[in-house]
């Protein structure tokens, strides 16, 4: 039996990775940091409910509690972000707005909230026979697209939201590094309509789920320390 944490589960794309994984056998924690919106998803999807903020220690530790007393943790699906430079799809804060405070508010929960929780878990992921973390990243935090003439993500205008995701791919290659028995690779789902961009996305959940869903069911002979798409591998 395969337990599976994914943060921020209680809508869109953790959501239906969250469907997907319980169709496929596994035994899903719903991460919500609002434990009534976590409880509906999880009644919904036939998934377990854990409350959890990434950023917040307290909260995450009483995660560990609930999932160690629940039997332990194979996969774990760093899935909460923000893009705090968007509003209603479009971008808002580009080079010449943005401030510390908004770069803090991004870093907070999509880089050291993957931190928060990577650092908590990993004593339950280091026990588990097959460890899995799928770190959800962006196709924007690409440098080599971000400095290509013609590529959207040469166009995207803000800046807070790649440089985060960019700090995430380092994350991963540096624990796919460090943790040669997990398979920890980042994925980037594509653009899918969400609240993320006032569904603004092209792609449906269905669509944007794929990657996610696909390396959190990598088995030990898999991929670590990639960037991966559903198109195949990105480059950094
Ligand atoms: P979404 O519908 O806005 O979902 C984001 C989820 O993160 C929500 O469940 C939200 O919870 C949760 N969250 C935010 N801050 C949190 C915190 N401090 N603690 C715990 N949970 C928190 O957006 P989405 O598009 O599904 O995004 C999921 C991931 O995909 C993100 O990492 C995003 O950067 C990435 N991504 C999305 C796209 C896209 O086009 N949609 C493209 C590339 C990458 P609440 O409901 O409580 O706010």
């Amino acid at each position: 039996m395969t337990t599976t944490l994914i943060t921020g589960a209680n809508k869109g794309l953790g959501f239906e990775t969250a469907r997907r994984l319980v169709a496929a056998g596994h035994t899903v924690y719903i991460g919500s940091r609002d434990a009534e919106r976590g409880h509906r998803a999880a009644e919904e999807l036939g998934a377990r409910m854990v409350q959890l903020d990434v950023t917040d220690d307290v909260s995450v530790e009483a995660a560990v509690k609930v999932i160690a007393a629940g039997g332990g943790l194979d996969v774990l699906v760093n899935n909460a972000g923000v893009q705090a430079e968007m509003s209603d799809g479009d971008v808002v804060v580009g080079a010449a707005e943005l401030t510390a405070e908004v770069m803090r508010e991004t870093f907070e929960t999509n880089v050291f909230g993957t931190v928060r929780v990577l650092h908590a878990f990993l004593p339950l992921l280091r026990l588990s026979a097959a460890p899995v973390v799928v770190n959800v990243s962006s196709g924007t935090a690409s440098l080599t697209r971000a400095t290509t003439p013609g590529d959207p993500v040469h166009a995207y205008r803000g800046v807070a939201y790649p440089a985060s995701k960019s700090a995430v791919n380092m994350i991963t290659v540096k624990y796919a590094k460090a943790f040669p028995n997990m398979r920890i690779n980042a994925v980037e789902p594509g653009y899918t309509a969400t609240d993320l961009n006032g569904k603004a996305g092209t792609q449906t959940v269905e669509e944007g789920a794929e990657i996610i869903v696909r390396l959190a069911q990598v088995g030990p002979d898999g991929p670590t320390g990639g960037y991966f798409a559903k198109e195949g591998t990105l480059p950094w």
